[in-house]
């Protein structure tokens, strides 16, 4: 066993997310294997009530210090990384002139093998310990992202991107050697990428339909049928980012009462799958992913820089459908879960054409975490593993944060006055120099994965 002395968050799951946080001053973390060797928290709580039961015990004492639950960012692009911060006209032209280009490269084995040990240790410098990542459409892409998890031992769901029309061609899936179809292909190629890596120690699949504009009707439908044979395989898509793409979309699919309802009517709506944007919607979209299960990952730095639109949380709490935040990189601004906290709650605040509200900051760190578990299926239900939490039996994965990490961090903490304000203040002014410790639970050991 293995035990941090420090502050500590968590969450209460069955408490209201806007004020679920629960927050030692100073807290004992207590982590150890659980019935099948895996690292896991055994006992979370206050020092002086806890420290009794555990004589003897090695405890890293790390004091200023707060032990928070590790990031989930629910949407990130593997191959973007290299493209973020690229100007241009909106959402198509930047697909165009800047990330078509940059995914055509994953194309190659050592390529995609060498960017992704850079995506994993990135997302873990920032403090991001499980992440829905999408790859391009070459298995070499997928294949190299699960191999750089599994060396790390992160929580990571990835899958082949599914795309057979209206792209590039060289981003197009391939026809296959024996004489099938590309898009007959990518299906085959996705099943056995599946069942290669689903639930192979901390991985998981996820069927990718990049987008429906992008996708022919029988690759949809193949893709329903494979996410009905594996209903433990997550889905991931997007959906109703800009006014451009829902018209196009439409015009596509005009047999589906909706650009989300295309997604239903292809089976590709359940619980486990994430559908990133979830913007430009109406009652009947958010009754939609209500029913179905389906969750939104939310990417307001994303929506905030391609000048996309405002998520409307207050129609999405009406609704009660799932959601958490996601990076979106490249088209998102940051790795960083402190800068798309803060743009979640610029996007909250914006009031034109929705109700504008102050989210609360313990509401913006569950989204990122907890809640973003709850969104994928990955909190615990039903005997499922738990991450984005610090609860006893959660995956032992965590962030260590400096609140005096800068100057003015030192002085705003300082003055914190309650536990909203010291969340908020590393909300607008935390960055990767606030986290100085990553963690991933271990099956064997814990090893920290230092930010250099
Ligand atoms: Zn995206």
């Amino acid at each position: 066993m293995k035990a941090y002395r420090a502050a500590l968050l968590r969450f209460d799951p069955a408490a209201d997310p806007r004020q679920a946080a629960v927050y030692e001053a100073d807290g004992l973390l207590v982590l150890g294997p659980d019935a099948s060797g895996a690292e896991v928290v055994q006992d979370v709580g206050a020092w002086a009530a806890l420290a009794p039961r555990y004589p003897g015990l090695a405890v890293e004492h790390l004091p200023g210090r707060l032990i928070a639950p590790g990031f989930i960012d629910m949407h990130v692009h593997f191959p973007q990384l290299n493209v973020i911060g690229s100007p241009a006209d909106g959402l198509l032209p930047w697909l165009e002139n800047h990330t078509f280009p940059e995914e055509q490269r994953f194309e190659s084995p050592a390529y995609s093998a060498a960017e992704a040990e850079f995506f994993l240790d990135e997302l873990l410098r920032h403090g991001v310990t499980t992440a829905l990542a999408f790859a391009t459409s070459h298995p070499a892409s997928v294949q190299a992202l699960f191999a750089a998890a599994q060396q790390r031992d992160m929580r990571l769901i990835t899958g082949l991107c599914l795309m057979d029309r209206h792209a590039p061609a060289a981003l197009l899936n391939r026809a296959g050697p024996a004489g099938t179809d590309a898009t007959e292909q990518s299906l085959i190629d996705s099943e056995t990428l599946l069942q290669q890596w689903q639930g192979v120690g901390r991985r998981g699949y996820a069927i990718t339909p990049r987008f429906a504009p992008t996708c022919s009707a029988a690759q949809l439908r193949g893709a329903g049928e494979l996410a009905a044979r594996y209903p433990q395989a997550w889905i991931q898509s997007h959906v109703a980012e800009n006014h451009d793409e829902v018209a196009w979309a439409r015009s596509l699919f005009p047999q589906s009462s909706s650009y989300l309802a295309t997604y239903a009517d292809f089976g590709l709506m359940r619980e486990r799958a994430v559908y990133a944007h979830c913007i430009h919607f109406d009652a009947e979209d958010r009754a939609l992913m209500h029913a179905t299960g389906a969750a939104a990952a939310l990417c307001p730095t994303s929506n905030l820089f391609l000048g996309s639109g405002f998520f409307d949380y207050a129609s999405a709490e009406q609704a009660g459908f799932r959601y958490g935040l996601a990076s979106d990189v490249g088209g998102g601004t940051s790795v960083s879960p402190f800068h798309t906290m803060l743009g979640a709650y610029v996007v909250g605040r914006d009031g034109r054409g929705k109700t504008g509200l102050s989210l609360t900051p313990q509401h913006l760190w569950w989204q990122h975490t907890a809640g973003a578990a709850q969104a994928l299926g990955l909190d615990g239900r039903s005997g499922r593993p738990a991450v984005g939490n610090l609860l006893p039996g959660c995956e032992a994965d965590f962030v260590l944060l400096n609140p005096q990490a800068t100057p003015l961090l030192a002085r705003r903490t300082a003055r914190a006055a309650n536990l909203d304000e010291l969340l908020f203040a590393l909300i607008v002014l935390g960055d990767d120099r606030v986290v100085e410790r990553t963690v991933i639970a271990r099956s064997a050991s814990a090893r920290p994965v230092s930010p250099s």
